[in-house]
């Protein structure tokens, strides 16, 4: 497992990239392009779809349009928000060439690196854009909850971009084991509680029926929507699962498109991998867009982890978002809102359910989706460290193993395929988790 004797491997890739003024100033909104919707999300009491103006006391007023808008192709970003974007923007395309030679195929392997965000991940991209509309609309205060800690990172260092105030509902156990991210909100000023806690009526009942929870997304959530809809000015946001989300991150999709141009091919094939869709969402929308409007023949890929496996082995219906029920009513596939996942390092794929977007591309047969083992992943990510010199994030490493794979798939049939996946994030703050792959203690469940 740890060395594949047959194999040297060196670095070797060569990059892509646009000047400033070409990062996209409009994201692309797929819904006005899909000939099926995805079904209303519904009110969790009354079952009647849910307006605008049901959202508005939970998240700001600009995300909760955008979030029912199927009508409008392009939306534009916000200046400042491009502005902002452009303090890393945009991220390089980089042809794998080391991992081609690796693994001898004759497939051409791009990435798109979103690692290279101040904060290590693609989260960004939507984080800027939620903490600048709240800005816009008067809110002082913005809230969320956080597992691993990656969207929290992103939220803390958005609101200190745009003069907010942050606070972090964090899983305890997480917060406890996972101290690094914790401290990157702190050093981005957020105000960092693990939950449950006692600063809220939520966490107060939890704490008293079981004084040692260990603290879940279904805990942390709710202590943030209550901070929100009991705070004055204070508003809570998402990073992942909502339209709104996948929307802010077709950003990268649209810089990909006109990086392969300058590379001179076009996709065959688009993997990502599928936490609750934003970063396959992101890159995969754009393409996609010729595929819905000209019938271009690109597969879509999403790679979710084989311990959570809601797109290959879950149920179309509607369920809630989140654990505990608040949420509207999405029309997705899921393993169930309570279903507890195995705790495997790769936190941000760690989730039950998938957007409606994707969930309806799926149905359509639009898009494609693999499930792949905790340890196949870690394969991958080393394979890719050690011929790209990124240590890829755990999320990361499943959009690599299922690239590896149709790699593989190409070089036994003698096809030269193009291939593009996600760099979601890097793996820098994860480093625990390859310390336990390298000395062969890490299970495929996580236990
Ligand atoms: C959160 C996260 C994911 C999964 O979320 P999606 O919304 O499915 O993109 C993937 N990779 C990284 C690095 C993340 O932080």
């Amino acid at each position: 497992m740890l060395s594949s004797p047959a194999i040297i491997t060196a670095m070797r890739q060569k990059k892509f990239i646009l000047p400033e003024s070409e990062i996209p100033a409009r994201w692309y909104n797929i819904m006005a392009d899909m000939k099926q919707l995805p079904q209303p999300m519904l009110n969790p009491k009354t079952h009647e779809p849910v307006k605008a103006e049901d959202l508005y006391h939970l998240f700001c007023k600009a995300c909760s349009d955008q979030e029912l808008d199927t009508v409008n192709r392009w939306i534009d970003i916000p200046e400042a928000v491009r502005e902002k974007y452009s303090y890393w923007r945009c991220t390089p395309l980089v042809r794998a060439y080391g991992l081609e030679e690796a693994l001898g195929t004759p497939a051409h392997i791009y990435f798109k690196n979103e690692s290279v965000s101040p904060i290590g991940s693609h989260k960004l991209n939507s984080a800027l854009a939620q903490a600048y509309y709240c800005s816009q609309e008067g809110i002082s205060n913005i809230t969320t909850e956080t597992g691993a800690g990656q969207w929290g990172a992103a939220l803390s260092y958005a609101a200190k971009v745009f003069g907010l105030e942050c606070a972090v509902y964090q899983v305890r156990i997480s917060y406890e084991q996972k101290p690094y991210r914790k401290s990157m909100m702190q050093a981005f000023g957020a105000q960092v509680t693990p939950s449950p806690s006692m600063s809220t009526r939520a966490g107060k009942d939890i704490l008293t029926a079981c004084p040692h929870h260990q603290g879940s997304l279904g805990t942390a959530i709710s202590e943030a929507v209550e901070l929100a809809t009991t705070t004055p000015n204070c508003r809570y946001t998402l990073g992942s699962v909502l339209n709104h989300v996948a929307l802010h991150q077709t950003v990268i999709g649209l810089e990909a498109e006109k990086q392969m141009a300058l590379a001179g091919e076009y996709p065959d094939i688009v993997i990502a991998c599928f936490g609750g869709g934003s970063n396959f969402g992101g890159l995969a929308f754009p393409f996609l867009r010729h595929t819905l409007t000209e019938g271009t023949k690109t597969r879509y890929i999403a790679a979710e982890p084989a311990s959570c496996p809601k797109l290959t082995k879950g149920e179309f219906r509607y369920d809630y978002g989140d654990e505990s029920g608040y949420t509207p009513l999405i029309p997705m596939f899921t393993l169930g809102h309570d279903f507890q996942p195995a705790n495997i390092h790769a936190g941000g794929l760690r989730y039950h359910g998938a957007g409606a977007i994707v969930s309806q591309l799926l149905k359509d047969s639009l898009i494609e989706a693999v499930d792949i083992r905790q340890l196949d992943s870690f394969k991958a990510g080393l394979l890719f460290a050690r011929t790209e010199g990124i240590i890829p994030a755990p999320e990361s490493c499943h959009a690599i193993a299922a690239a590896v794979g149709e790699a593989l798939g190409c070089k036994e049939r003698g096809e030269k395929k193009v291939i593009l996946f996600n760099l979601s994030g890097h793996g820098l703050v994860d480093m625990s988790a390859y310390d336990q792959y390298l000395s062969g203690s890490m299970s495929n469940t996580g236990d």
